[in-house]
C-alpha cells in the first residue's frame, strides 16, 4: 500500500521507519508481518500517554485526580495490559523495573504540572491529517497528544516523549512530526495564526517549546513531500544495519539481524524457508 498517494495517509512513524531501515518499512507496510513482541520501550510509552489521557481527562472535567489514584490506575492498566509478547532487550532489567520507572515518570510530571491550569485542554489523543500537497492526493496523518489553549490565545500542540533520547533545539528545529501536525491543525482552522509547539520528554522532565516561521513549516512540508515520493520510487528496500537492529521487530527474518544476533550469541528461532 502507498502511503499518502490516493492511499491511507503517511504516519510519522512510517516516515521514520523508511528513514531507519527501507527493509524494515518493507516488512512492516508493504508485506504487512505482523509484529508478534512489542517492546518494553514501547509498551511503557503507550502505558504513560495513557495515564496521561486519563489525568488530563479528569482536569478538563474539573477533578483533578490525587496523585495515588493516577498511579494506581497506572498500576491496574500496566498490570491488565501486560503480556508474555513484552519483550525486554536490557536483560538486567525486569518489567517490574520498567513498571516503576513509569509510576516515578508520571509522579515527577504530576508535581510539575499540578494543578494542571496553565492551559485549558481543547484535544486528547485528536486525529489530524494534513495534505502536503494541492489536489490531495498526498496525506499525513498523526494524532496529537494534547491540543490545548493559553490565555492569550495561542494554540499548542503538546507531544509526549518517553524514549530514553533527549535532543537539543536545534535538532528539534529540524524535527518533522509536530511541525506537520501544526499543518494539519492551521489547515483545518486557518484562523488560527499562533501555534506552539510543546515537547515534554518525560524521562527528564524537560519541556521544550518551539514557535515556527512559515518558511520553516514549508521547509518540513516539502521534506516530508520528498520522503513520499522516494518511498514510492523505492523497489530495493535494502537493509540499513544500525544499533537499532537490536531493537527491530523483524531481526528474526532479517538477515543482517540475524548476522547480528549470532554474533551476539542470541537465538533468535529456526531461520525461515
Ligand atoms: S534488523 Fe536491522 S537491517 Fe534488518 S530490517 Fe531490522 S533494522 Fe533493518
Amino acid at each position: 500500500m502507498e502511503p499518502g498517494r490516493n492511499a491511507e495517509p503517511a504516519s510519522h512513524s512510517r516516515l521514520s521507519t523508511f528513514e531507519t531501515c527501507p527493509l524494515q518499512y518493507r516488512f512492516r507496510y508493504v508485506d504487512r508481518i505482523p509484529r508478534e513482541e512489542v517492546s518494553v520501550e514501547s509498551f511503557l510509552g503507550t502505558s504513560i500517554h495513557a495515564a496521561l489521557e486519563r489525568l488530563y481527562g479528569c482536569a478538563r472535567e474539573g477533578r483533578v485526580p490525587p496523585l495515588e489514584e493516577v498511579l494506581a490506575e497506572f498500576t491496574a492498566g500496566w498490570r491488565q495490559a501486560y503480556l508474555p509478547h513484552v519483550r525486554i532487550r536490557r536483560t538486567r532489567y525486569t518489567g517490574e523495573d520498567y513498571r516503576l520507572q513509569g509510576e516515578a515518570i508520571l509522579a515527577r510530571y504530576f508535581r510539575d504540572h499540578h494543578p494542571f491550569d496553565e492551559d485549558v485542554t481543547l484535544g486528547l489523543e485528536e486525529r489530524i491529517e494534513a495534505d502536503l500537497a494541492p489536489g490531495g492526493e498526498y496525506r499525513f496523518a498523526g494524532v496529537i497528544d494534547r491540543l490545548a489553549r493559553v490565555q492569550d490565545g495561542t494554540l499548542v500542540i503538546h507531544d509526549y516523549k518517553t524514549s530514553s533520547f533527549l535532543p537539543g533545539v536545534e535538532k528539534l528545529r529540524g524535527d518533522r512530526q509536530l511541525p506537520l501536525y501544526q499543518i494539519a491543525i492551521q489547515q483545518q482552522r486557518p484562523e488560527e495564526k499562533r501555534v506552539r509547539l510543546v515537547w515534554h520528554f518525560v524521562a527528564y522532565a524537560r519541556r521544550i517549546e518551539l514557535s515556527l516561521a512559515p518558511e520553516e513549516l514549508e521547509s518540513v512540508r516539502a521534506g516530508a513531500l520528498g520522503l513520499i515520493e522516494r518511498i514510492l520510487s523505492e523497489k530495493e528496500f535494502p537493509p540499513r544495519e544500525s544499533a537499532l537492529c537490536d531493537w527491530c521487530d523483524y531481526q528474526a527474518i532479517c538477515p543482517v539481524g540475524r548476522r547480528r544476533a549470532e554474533r551476539a550469541g542470541s537465538s533468535l528461532g529456526p531461520r525461515p524457508a
